[in-house]
């Protein structure tokens, strides 16, 4: 697993460090490509092998894939039919869930499934049950390039989410954390700060204001004024005493929105 970047996790006046790791990784796919069998060459189109400069006969291409260590794999119709399934248009729920547990499956694309259903009412005795019962549906879809798992969630207005996940092979396993003895103390003060700063949730909350910075940025260039000022950033320095830098974040006050410099 390799560390993508490093950073500071920053809690009211508590800076710790952290590095940043994926918990995916996409695994490449096996590239099939026809080959001349007799000499093994990959064969660019299909009427000519390039190496023994003559057309091949039907019965003298093969389709196979390279291993990363440069291994020709051949295989017949017969084996590729049975590993490579194609793609099918069909979303079929293998099981039903609870809401909790898998809430922390990553999820790799998201998308809503919208009923075409003009005869019954199917989709929305499904979405209107798995909400009842507050449960998650799972299965596998090949709908695109390959087969993936797949858990559809009722979401809000009876609307059916289909959240496409990873395959097992592409999570990355959880990373080693040692137990720890923690400091009554700390945690302590840390369910105060943590309690201070609770909120709801907004739709303000996934907002990114260098969106609305860069056109501010534009307007003012375009007007022939000077660029708007930047808020610098805080230095970064990690937190030492832990207990003291908790008690004073209690005595910050937090700042409930963040200002866009104008
Ligand atoms: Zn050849």
């Amino acid at each position: 697993m390799s560390t993508i970047v490093n950073a500071t996790l920053i809690y009211g006046l508590v800076q710790t460090p952290v590095a940043v790791e994926g918990a995916t990784t996409e695994k490449e796919l096996v590239k099939f490509n026809l080959f001349h069998d007799p000499c093994d060459t990959q064969l660019k189109s299909p009427r000519m092998c390039p190496s023994c400069d003559k057309p091949p006969t039907p019965s003298e291409v093969i389709r196979g894939f390279k291993t990363p260590s440069g291994l020709l794999i051949k295989v017949t119709n017969d084996e590729y039919d049975v590993i490579h399934k194609s793609r099918q248009p069909v979303i079929v729920i293998d099981k039903f869930i609870s809401w909790q547990g898998t809430e922390n499956l990553p999820v790799r694309k998201s998308y809503y499934l919208i009923s075409k259903d003009k005869l019954t009412d199917a989709y929305h005795v499904l979405s209107q049950t798995m909400a009842e019962l507050e449960v998650d549906a799972m299965g596998r879809v090949n709908l695109w390039d390959r087969e993936r798992p797949f858990k559809l969630v009722s979401i809000s207005q009876g609307l059916l989410m289909m959240q496409v996940m990873f395959t097992a092979d592409e999570i990355v396993d959880l990373p080693f954390q040692p137990d720890r003895y923690l400091n009554p103390g700390e945690l302590d003060f840390a369910r105060l700060v943590v309690q201070e700063r609770m909120d709801t949730f907004s739709p303000a909350d996934l907002a990114i204001e260098a969106n609305q910075q860069m056109r501010k940025l534009g307007e003012a260039k375009a007007a022939g004024k000077a660029a708007p000022k930047v808020s610098k950033q805080k230095p970064l320095v990690p937190t030492s005493n832990l207990m003291e830098t908790l008690e004073a974040s209690l005595k910050s006050k937090p700042s409930r929105k963040k200002k866009v410099a104008a």
